[in-house]
């Protein structure tokens, strides 16, 4: 019997709230809380049986945040705001000694560049006051981070390489949408891309790599090397890997749409003087594109998301893919969600409900994958998200040739 406030009720906000809410057993107490008030009102009504409460608040504001916590007093604290909001809920968190749990690390907003430094330097601040903090937690980084652990726990003594393959093969029926908040899935894509080789970091250019992987079910799609966040952690907590990607699909209109917004300007982030205002043009194409929330009706197709890894077990070369594949029209039955917000939200519930049931626990700041994957992978299926797997098949990623 636990409380839980969730913040932000967007795409994947609206996806967490109705899992807590179907478990009553768990998550006795939920609070919905976000910025503009009627999108939580409109979310627990749809819910129903007073099982959300809701309220608003300015999430980039502390003292707002302390006092909302102090009322309401919920033993966990859910960040699926935007990731400006990550470092303003943990000291928010610390100050009322609550648990925090997120699905992406911290980003300010004046540069585009995501990595863990600002979030695990919470650390020592976090286990002095007795909490835990849970980085990522939802399917990439999130439920890639715990495939990989579930994987060098259960499959191999070292593991050598990691590949995670990232898929949307849905057609949402838009021109052109993201699938997530615009703005933080605009800022990923058109930043240089990266991976990890041999002890060190490599850098590309924007969407430079890219070659043909064959997803489950859904055949050979086009997919980029992008620089992603579970990489950074990865890299760290096993520091077997020689090399670690990251791999998402795009579709030639998406690429294109893309490319011309870029070559106008209308992705930057530094802000324009427009008619006596400053605006930041990214900001103002986020407002006029469709919200991620809004996707889901009549959205066809599946997500594929996995991670191919190569190891050795008893002196033995191997390889392990795990992956699960989301339908976006069962999603949006499910969750009234598409795929993308619902592969988010269920791991960021389920993540809850470790924290809550005792499953994960520790003093400071962690990520994922330092937990035991295997009560999480248990609860997948339960919630929408059946995984398979495949040992000693040649890996998806690596049949095209390097
Ligand atoms: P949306 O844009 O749909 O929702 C974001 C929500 O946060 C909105 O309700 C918004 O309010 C609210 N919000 C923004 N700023 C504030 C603020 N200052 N105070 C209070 N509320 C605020 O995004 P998504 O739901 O698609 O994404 C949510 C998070 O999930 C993001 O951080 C995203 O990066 C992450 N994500 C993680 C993935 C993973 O696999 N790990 C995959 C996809 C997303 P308003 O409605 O007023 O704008």
């Amino acid at each position: 019997m636990s409380k839980v406030l969730i913040i932000g009720a967007g795409g994947v906000g609206n996806v967490v709230a109705r899992k807590c809410a179907s478990l009553p057993e768990v998550f006795s107490d939920i609070m919905l809380a976000s910025r503009t008030l009627e999108k939580c009102e409109k979310i627990a009504r749809e819910i129903g049986g007073d099982r959300v409460r809701t309220a608003r608040v300015d999430a980039d504001n502390v003292p707002e945040l302390v006092s909302l916590i102090n009322k309401f007093k919920p033993d966990l604290v859910i960040n699926v705001a935007l990731p400006y909001q990550d470092l303003t809920i943990m000291d928010a968190c610390l100050e009322t000694k609550t648990h925090y749990l997120d699905t992406a690390n911290y980003e300010p907003r004046d540069v585009a560049k995501f990595e863990y430094s600002w979030q695990w330097a919470y650390q020592d601040r976090f286990k002095e006051a007795g909490i835990t903090a849970v980085l990522g937690c939802g399917f990439d980084p999130g439920v890639t981070g715990v495939f990989t652990a579930y994987a060098a726990k259960h499959y191999f003594d070292e593991i050598h390489t990691l590949d995670i393959v990232d898929c949307n093969a849905g057609d949402h029926g838009k021109a052109f949408a993201t699938n997530f908040n615009p703005e933080i899935n605009i800022r990923e894509i058109t930043q240089n891309g990266r991976y990890w080789e041999n002890g060190k970091w490599v850098e590309t250019k924007p969407l430079e790599i890219h070659r043909p992987i064959k997803y489950p079910e859904i055949g050979k799609r086009e997919s980029y090397l992008l620089y992603h966040e579970e990489l950074e952690s990865l890299v760290k907590n096993f520091p077997s890997l020689k090399r670690a990607r990251f791999w998402m699909t795009f579709g030639e209109q998406y690429i294109t749409y893309l490319n011309v917004l870029k070559d106008v300007g209308m992705t930057d982030i530094k802000p324009i003087n427009f008619k006596g205002a400053d605006i930041v043009p990214l900001e103002f194409l986020k407002a006029v594109l469709p919200e991620p929330s809004s996707l889901g009706e009549g959205y066809k197709g599946q997500t594929s998301i996995g991670c191919q890894i190569r190891g050795v077990k008893d002196g033995e070369e191997r390889t392990y893919y795990v992956w699960n594949n989301c339908d976006h029209a069962e999603a949006y039955r499910d969750a009234k969600a598409q795929a993308v917000s619902y592969t988010t939200g269920v791991p960021a519930m389920i993540g809850a409900m470790m924290l809550l049931t005792g499953k994960w626990a520790g003093e400071g700041v962690f990520n994922v994958e330092e937990f035991d994957p295997d009560p999480f992978m248990e609860q997948l299926p339960k919630h929408g998200l059946p995984w398979n797997e495949k040992i000693n098949e040649p890996l998806p990623v690596e049949e095209t040739g390097e």
